[in-house]
Parts: structure tokens; sequence; C-alpha cells
């Protein structure tokens, strides 16, 4: 076990201790990276030195294309979408790569850990390559009921940072960068650099805008619960991570945070680095809120079983020998994870790490990313199948975070969904005032299949393929 020594919160954060050295605890580990032509020499030590991890991140088109040249096979592995089929050669890749990424809303920056479980040889198709490279060839026109800010979190700030939408909780923006940019981010108004189709407002950690918000806490009495987000707060730096935490523990109506980060699923290995500090910071604030009766937190993001390596389970064991409770939240992504032996997996894997499947979100109707998105036949059908396969704690909630700002309901209790239409309707009664007397409304990806089409039912007979396999080939048709 990685024994940690608690600390006053004046003292500055230590490494995690170690019994062992790095080599000495990892023999025989499959160092996944060296598939990596570029990474073919690097030590264990080398791939968990977070300096290491920061340097070899690619960010920006440039990097992205010398990546490529260097890491994608002469010859791919054709693809099975027939969008992307006459996609053969590197050359075609990279150049298809550009130009999607010109149209895309976020801007590009992956971590060698992802960079490392992506299958290059068969990246057309690769669940892990398709949550960040936009392939311009695979994208399709969006429904006109997409928008940037489709969960309306500016119209919901009371101040600049912090988004009140649930009556005791709210969400705490301190930063809008992160260490991998995903294609279907939510907050593609605001998080990244710009890209050619979106202009952003950089919010760097800021002090001055954190006590913005702080005050604001501070004067809300009603606000017992704290989410800091982004941008990912894997980005702040162990100082922040304490001070932000220290803050939030000082105010006595606050009775839980969570930190919310793709980092455990991106940077598994900062975990593990005895020179970074992290980790550190987030058990130290963990046992000090379970001394006080309050719950710290960490909410991470998987959205397929390939992220997961002997790393990230050798860092969630850190978490969990430590006393943090984390838990994942999900999104479901056509062609990632649409599927339930895929999702079945992994909310399997993710339990038997101890990190809680807590929900599986449908893809939010963001602008640009038609194409990873599911029809809601999907999740109903994943919620239908999955549940009872493993013990209810670990079944993550399957939801929907209402457009315009309603919140997260569960799928099963849309008021009406037609899958002609693909439009379904909700309501929020927990919410306040003329949000919780709304309908709200979701729109499923189009094209939809033609009316009458024996597809339509989303309730399938159990041992039936899952409603998206059913759907795929008639999508694929009408966009053939
Ligand atoms: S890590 Fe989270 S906040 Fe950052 S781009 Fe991905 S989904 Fe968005």
């Amino acid at each position: 076990m990685l024994a940690y020594r608690p600390l006053a919160s004046t003292t500055p954060i230590k490494a995690l201790s170690r019994c062992h050295s790095t080599a000495t605890r990892f023999v025989n580990k499959d160092l996944y990276w060296r598939r990596v032509p570029q990474w073919q020499n690097v030590s264990i030590e080398e791939f968990i030195d977070y300096r290491w991890q920061l340097a070899n991140t690619v960010a920006g088109i440039t990097k992205l294309s010398k990546f490529l040249h260097i890491v994608l096979p002469e010859i791919l592995a054709p693809s099975t979408n027939p969008l992307l089929q006459h996609i053969k050669t590197k050359d075609d890749f990279i150049q298809d790569a550009l130009e999607g990424i010109a149209a895309a809303p976020m801007a590009i920056r992956l971590t060698p850990h992802i960079l490392s479980v992506i299958d290059w040889g068969k990246a057309l198709d690769d669940p892990v390559c398709r949550q960040f490279l936009p392939l311009k060839s695979s994208i399709v026109p969006d429904s006109p009921k997409l928008t940037l800010d489709s969960l309306h979190e500016e119209a919901d700030s009371p101040v600049p940072g912090l988004v009140h939408r649930y009556i005791d909780k709210g969400l705490f923006l301190a930063l809008s960068i992160c260490p991998v940019y995903c294609r279907f981010c939510t907050r593609s108004y605001a998080v990244g650099g710009n890209t050619e189709t979106v202009s952003k407002s950089p919010q760097k950690p800021s002090r001055k805008r954190w006590e913005v918000v702080f005050q604001h806490i501070e004067k809300t009495p009603v606000l017992e619960d704290i989410v800091i987000s982004g941008g990912d707060t894997y980005y702040l730096q162990p100082e922040h991570i304490t001070e932000i935490g220290e803050r939030l523990l000082s105010i006595p109506h606050v009775r839980r945070f969570r930190f919310a980060s793709r980092g455990l699923a991106v940077v598994p290995s900062r975990t593990l680095d005895e020179n970074d500090q992290w980790t550190s910071a987030l058990i130290n604030l963990s046992n000090k809120g379970r001394r006080e009766g309050k719950q710290v937190c960490l909410h991470t993001h998987f959205n397929h079983p390939n992220e997961i390596t002997w790393m990230t389970r050798e860092a969630a064991k850190v978490l969990f020998e430590n006393g943090v409770i984390a838990r994942n939240q999900s999104v479901l992504l056509k062609g990632v994870n649409d599927n339930v032996e895929t999702m079945g997996t992994l909310i399997r894997e993710l339990a038997a790490m101890n990190v809680q499947p807590y929900y599986v979100y449908q893809c939010d109707m963001v602008q640009g990313i038609e194409d990873l998105r599911t029809p809601l036949s999907t999740i109903l059908d994943l919620e239908q199948r999955l549940r009872g396969t493993i013990a209810g704690f670990m079944m993550p909630s399957f939801v929907v975070d209402l457009p315009g700002g309603g919140g997260k309901r569960l799928a099963v209790s849309r008021d009406t969904y037609d899958p002609q239409t693909g439009v379904s309707t909700f309501r929020a009664p927990g919410l306040h005032g003329s949000k919780g007397e709304k309908v709200y409304e979701y729109h499923d990806p189009v094209p939809r299949p033609a009316t009458g089409h024996p597809f339509m039912k989303f309730h399938l007979p159990l041992g039936a393929n899952s409603a998206v396999d059913q759907f795929r080939p008639l999508v694929d048709q009408a966009y053939g």
C-alpha cells in the first residue's frame, strides 16, 4: 500500500511515500507506450514522470501531423463505416483529420497515455481515437436544434464561473483547459483554445475570479454541494486544489464537493509519480473532509475499456487505499461505447477498480458532433439490458442532461418518445421557478429511419442485437 501522511493545511503537500522503487514495484508489466515508435525506448520511470507526460503531450495540428506521420502505417485497415472507406493510406488519413479539425469546435490535445492505447493500424474505427480526432469524412450535418451551449450554462450563472441550476448544487468552473480535448465536450463554447469555427474566452486559474465565486457560495446557504470543474481540475496546481478545497471546507453549509477530472483516464501515471503532489493534495482534503463529516470526492470520465491499463488500475488502487471516493461519468457515443458488450465491460472494469460507475450520459446536443450522437432508443436499450448484470450500487444511472438547462433526468423517465420523429420530452419538477414547469425536448440525431420501419421499436426482445446495431445499417445506408 502507498502510505500517506496527513498534513496540516498550511504545510506544503508532500509526495506519497513509496516503500519500493518504481522498477521493483512494476516488474513484468506491459510497457504499452512502446508500441508508439517514438517511445520505443521510454522507460517506466520516464513514462510515470508527469513532466515527461506534459513534455510529450501532443497539442495543436503541427505536433499532431508530425506524430501521425510517425505512428500511422502506410496502409490502414479498412473502416467498417462506409463514410470512411475511401481513406486507405496514412496521407489520406492525415489530410482528412486536418480538414476535420478545421471544422471542429474543439482544439487538439492528447496525452501520451491516450496516444498509446489507440490502435493506429485500425485508427479509422478505433473507439478512443474517435473521441478526440475528428475526420472530415465522418462529419454529418447538424440537426438544426444543436447549439454550442446546449445546457444553457451561461444563462444559469449568477456570477461568472458558477452555474447554479439545481437548488442545492453549484458548478464551479475553475479553469478552461484540460489535459485532453474531447470532441464532444459539453462546454465546447468555452473549453480549450480557439478553433477555426469557435472563439473562446480562456479562463485561467485566477484567485481574483475564484474569490467572486467563493463569496457567492458563502452568502448562498442553500448551496450544499459543489462540483469543481472546468476544463479539468487536473490542470490545476496541487496548491490550487488545496486552496480551493480548504476554502470550501471552511464554509459551514457546504456539505460535499467533488473535483471533476478526466485525469485518471488520460494521465493515470501522474498518481504514481512520487514527485507530483496533485493526488496527495486530493487525499489530504478527502481525509480532512471525512474528519469534518464532509465528502470530498473525485469524479472522473472513462468512456471505453481500452482507456484502462494496468497503470490505471494501479492509480485507482492508490485512491481506494487512501480512502478517496471516485465515481465515473461516461458519455454514450456512437461507434465508441454504444453497444451492450462495450458498455457492460466498461462498467465491470470500473467496478473492479473501485471507481463507481455513476452516470452514463446521453450525448449532449452540441454542434459539430452529430456523428457521435445516438438516438434515445440506444440508451433505453442499454439500460434495459445491463440492469441486473451487476450489483445495483455499481449500476450507473443512464441520464439525459436536458437541453435548455433542465438538469439530469433518467432517460427512462421521459414523458414521451416518438422514435419516428426522434423527439423525446421530459419535465424536471424538482427545479425551482419556471424551470420546474417547462417541457424539455431532446432531439435524436438525423437522419432517422423511415416511418413504419420495424427497427422503430426501442424495447427489443432480450437476445436481439442492441438497438443501435439494428439502426446502424439504416443510418449508414442513409449516408452512404
Ligand atoms: S476533459 Fe472534460 S471538460 Fe475537458 S474537453 Fe473533455 S469533456 Fe470537456
